[in-house]
């Protein structure tokens, strides 16, 4: 399975990581950790990367993309990977779909999870504090100051990357503020139902048709940074706009169920999983475009 986890600072990317790395025996590749392990060792990166870092600035892409290509390369990458703090940027994106071509790696879907920004300053304190009760040492840049410049470039650098993989059928949005066992459960719910995990307990010819449809539903999203920024400023609004797009998915995905289960019925399972995946990018794609219309 290769994952890419997308989400602002706080959001619970290093957690559900590690859930999933314990779950599915893959790896985790936390470009931050990388960059923090690289500033520690002095290395020529960790010179380079070390002010940048702790005042809350990207580090160039050129370095991140090195990075990341050396580590690849790497034969404990066979299993899989989470690619967590990267890509950032839209050229780093790009980078990797060249990088991926080259090394004949197919990514498995990006999985964002998306949070109020309110919670994101509490969620940093708390794991400040939860670090210095561990008596660990404490990230430089978890201050509320240097936070709120990484969340500056979030939103200016890396939410473009939210439209860039919708465009591409990559995205699945997981709700951020449900407990980190629901987020986990619901991460693992969707990643079966595009067929990226066999199914626990086997799999039984229809579920993945049913579930396929299901996250078809759930995949229904603005597009776009700037429905993204109208769902963080009004979630009212973003609420209404959520139940007309999974109408819009219903229809959809109602169809392509319809094309699933026959798939099913012909007993050829593994048909009805790549239908199931392609209902999923069929029906949420139907809706950015409706809303690209609005
Ligand atoms: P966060 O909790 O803000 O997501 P990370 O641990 O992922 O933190 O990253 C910490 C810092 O490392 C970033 O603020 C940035 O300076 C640098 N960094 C990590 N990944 C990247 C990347 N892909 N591109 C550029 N800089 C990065």
């Amino acid at each position: 399975m290769r994952l890419i986890l997308l989400g602002p600072p706080g959001a619970g990317k290093g957690t559900q990581a590690q859930r999933l790395v314990q779950k599915y025996g893959i790896i985790q590749l936390s470009t931050g950790e990388m960059l923090r392990a690289a500033v520690a060792a002095e290395t020529p990166v960790g010179l380079q990367a070390k002010d940048l870092m702790a005042n809350g600035s990207l580090v160039p892409d050129k370095i991140v993309i090195g990075i990341i290509s050396d580590r690849l390369d790497q034969p404990d990458m066979k299993n899989g990977f989470i690619l967590d703090g990267f890509p950032r940027t839209v050229p780093q994106a790009a980078a990797l779909d060249e990088l991926l071509k080259k090394k004949h790696i197919k990514l498995d879907a990006v999985v964002e999870l998306r949070v109020n920004e309110s919670a994101l300053l509490d969620r940093v304190e708390a794991r400040v504090a939860e670090m210095r009760a561990r008596g660990e040492e404490v990230r430089i840049d978890d201050t509320p100051e240097v936070l709120a410049k990484r969340l500056a470039n979030y939103r200016t650098l890396t939410e473009p990357l939210i439209h860039y993989y919708s465009e591409r059928r990559k995205l699945l949005t997981v709700d951020g503020m449900m407990t980190i066992e629901h987020v986990t459960r619901e991460i693992n719910r969707i990643l079966s139902a595009i067929g990226a995990v066999e199914p626990k307990g086997g799999a039984k010819a229809a579920a993945p048709a049913r579930k396929a449809m299901k996250a078809a539903r759930k995949t229904a999203r603005p597009a776009g940074k700037k429905a993204a920024k109208t769902a963080r400023k009004a979630p009212k609004t973003a609420g209404k706009a959520g139940k007309a797009a999974s109408r819009g998915v219903k229809k959809a995905s109602k169809k392509a169920g319809r094309k699933v289960a026959s798939a099913v019925r012909g007993g050829k399972a593994g048909k009805a999983k790549k239908t199931g995946k392609k209902a999923v990018g069929k029906a949420s794609k139907k809706v950015t475009k409706k809303r690209a219309k609005r």
